[in-house]
């Protein structure tokens, strides 16, 4: 039987009543009990005896016993009265304090649920509530047969912000960031905060594929300004990836997933931006199953390094190569960098892997100078090794142990490795440059605020990013900034490198052009360690 709280109440107070009666019924015999032992002692003392004449006698004349007579009734009554009052104020109490127990219960009932389904840093909605408002928004777009545009957004970077400046600054920038997203999406979307630095969105009605990209685009511009912690001025770059409903994906789950390996593909694709297709997947093996297998990797020798030439543009002759990083994967085959080194960058395994492409490549190029092959290494460091400081010791340790000249070596690194924490990053590459080791600014032109640093950087080379160069002989605009980018470096009094130069003519016109270093298929692909003899022998110089 289902009783109300009210109902519960009352059956309590009249229970309490009940038993306060039976204590005034007890009172009331014991007053009569007291009244009949008087009575008698009355009797006895005035008539000497014990008799049922003496009792009455004594109740007659005794004014005293009278008053003792009232006595049960009082108590009676009176105990009836003050049981009433008690058990109703009790359940009045009770009332009221249930009443308040059930306010403060729902109130924490209502923190916990908002605390079980928002971020408590930001505030925003968290994973659980995000799937939740995608799962609504698929319903009705379903009923109405619309689309809807889900979005996963990654800040590049971020882990290096948590290891140089701390998880209360790296929290500040989140918290910032999620600031920044939430102003530039419509009341109709929703953003939430799905993981340490990645952000989701729901867009429904999101129009066409160019609108996504235009809107994306804009959430990505909208991180472009640079971000102020305590003293500290931070620029942040993000990767966005795109999936739409239904052509993606019917469910929540689906699409949130498709739309992190679009997010990836942005990575790698370095362009911020990327919207899922089925050739994005087959390309992306389980991220979470290679993360564990590439530390394995690491330490079973499964990584190989493919060696690409670089020749000078007047003599065509070698002058260095770039080694570069391959997984030669049990099951996927030989992978591309671009397929774990951003997970390398995530987990913090960047660092490792670095240090095995020194070694690595630092034997291999000692090797080459004492068969008579006098070539320069050059090497792609990620901005975690610029952050570390014991990494010029490493340095210092690795040339010493393949007793090889830090002149041939050289450090490619990129302007946005440097961004993160760059007095930081400039100090140990002062350092590293201070034993003679060469670096040059690879990609370049796709970073931004290249000038200031450049200026400051000791960098001895860039190499101007192939995204210029590929298409320099068709693309105006691309030839018109390879060439001010070699009169940029030459009047820093830089060497400039053009690479993925793919064909004769484009070799050519960098010629013309007084471009330093050529490097691309044309000259030839990474070779294999087991090539690269045969390739020694063969260049003679490009002609
Ligand atoms: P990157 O440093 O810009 O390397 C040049 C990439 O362009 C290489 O791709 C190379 O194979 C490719 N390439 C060379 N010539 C041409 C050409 O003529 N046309 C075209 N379309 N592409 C050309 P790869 O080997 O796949 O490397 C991709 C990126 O992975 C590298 O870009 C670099 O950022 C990263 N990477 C490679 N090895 C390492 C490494 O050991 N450590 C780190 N941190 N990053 C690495
Ligand atoms: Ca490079
Ligand atoms: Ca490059």
């Amino acid at each position: 039987m289902v009783t109300t709280t009210s109902q519960a109440i009352a059956q309590n107070a009249s229970l309490l009543t009940n038993n306060a009666s039976k204590q005034s019924f007890i009172g009331a015999i014991i007053g009569i009990v007291a009244v009949v032992i008087a009575t008698i002692l009355s009797g006895h003392f005035e008539n000497g005896k014990i008799s049922w004449a003496s009792f009455m006698f004594a109740q007659k004349t005794n004014p005293v016993l009278w008053l003792l007579d009232a006595v049960p009734f009082l108590f009676a009554f009176w105990g009836q009265h003050v049981s009433a009052m008690i058990s109703y104020e009790a359940g009045a109490m009770v009332i009221d304090q249930t009443q308040e127990l059930r306010t403060h219960a729902a109130a924490l009932e209502k923190k916990a649920s908002h605390e079980a389904t928002h971020d408590s840093l930001t505030g925003l909605p968290n994973r659980t509530l995000f799937i939740d408002r995608l799962e609504q928004a698929i319903y009705t777009a379903k009923r109405g047969d619309e689309k809807i545009a889900v979005l996963i957004l990654d800040v590049d970077h971020f882990k290096e912000v948590n290891d140089t400046l701390g998880h209360y600054n790296g929290d500040r920038l989140i918290k910032q960031v999620s600031l920044r997203l939430s102003n530039v999406i419509r009341e109709s979307d929703t953003i939430a905060r799905i993981g340490g630095d990645e952000f989701a969105f729901v867009l429904p009605k999101p129009g066409g594929l160019s609108s996504i990209e235009r809107l994306a685009k804009k959430i990505g511009k909208s991180l472009t300004q640079p971000f102020s912690l305590e003293n500290l001025t931070l620029e942040v770059q993000a990767s966005i990836g795109a999936v739409l409903y239904p052509d993606h994906g019917k469910d929540a789950d689906t699409l949130l997933q498709r739309a992190d390996v679009a997010m990836y593909a942005a990575k790698q694709n370095k362009l911020g931006f990327a919207i899922y297709t089925e050739s994005l997947d087959k390309h992306s093996p389980h991220r979470l199953t290679l993360m564990g297998e590439l530390r394995e990797a690491i330490r079973q020798n499964e990584l190989v390094l493919h060696y690409q030439p670089k020749v000078r543009s007047k003599s065509g002759r070698l002058c260095a190569v770039e080694a570069l990083v391959r997984w030669q994967h049990k099951k996927h085959g030989l992978m591309p960098p671009n397929e774990f080194i951003p997970i390398a960058e995530r987990t913090g395994l960047i660092q490792d892997l670095t240090m095995w492409v020194l070694r690595t490549s630092l034997k291999q190029c000692a090797e080459w100078h004492n068969e008579g092959q006098h070539i320069d290494i050059a090497v792609n460091i990620s901005s975690l090794c610029l952050l570390d400081p014991e990494f010029p010791d490493i340095i210092t340790g690795l040339l010493s142990s393949y007793d090889f000249p830090a002149k041939a070596l050289t450090m490619e690194i990129t302007e946005t490795s440097i961004m993160v924490a760059p007095e930081r990053s400039l100090e140990i590459i002062n350092r590293i440059h201070d034993m003679g080791v060469n670096f040059s600014i690879d990609d370049f032109g796709t970073g931004y605020s290249s000038l200031a640093y450049l200026k400051r950087l000791p960098v001895g080379e860039i190499k101007i990013d192939k995204s210029f160069v590929t298409d320099m002989l068709t693309n105006e605009s691309d030839a018109t900034i390879v060439k001010a980018t070699i009169q940029l470096g030459h009047n820093l009094g830089l060497q400039v490198v053009a690479e993925g130069v793919e064909n004769r003519k484009t070799f050519d016109a960098l010629k013309a052009m007084q471009c330093d270093i050529i490097q691309g298929y044309y000259v030839s692909r990474p070779i294999p360690p087991s090539d690269i003899a045969a390739f020694f022998k063969s260049n003679v110089g490009v002609k």
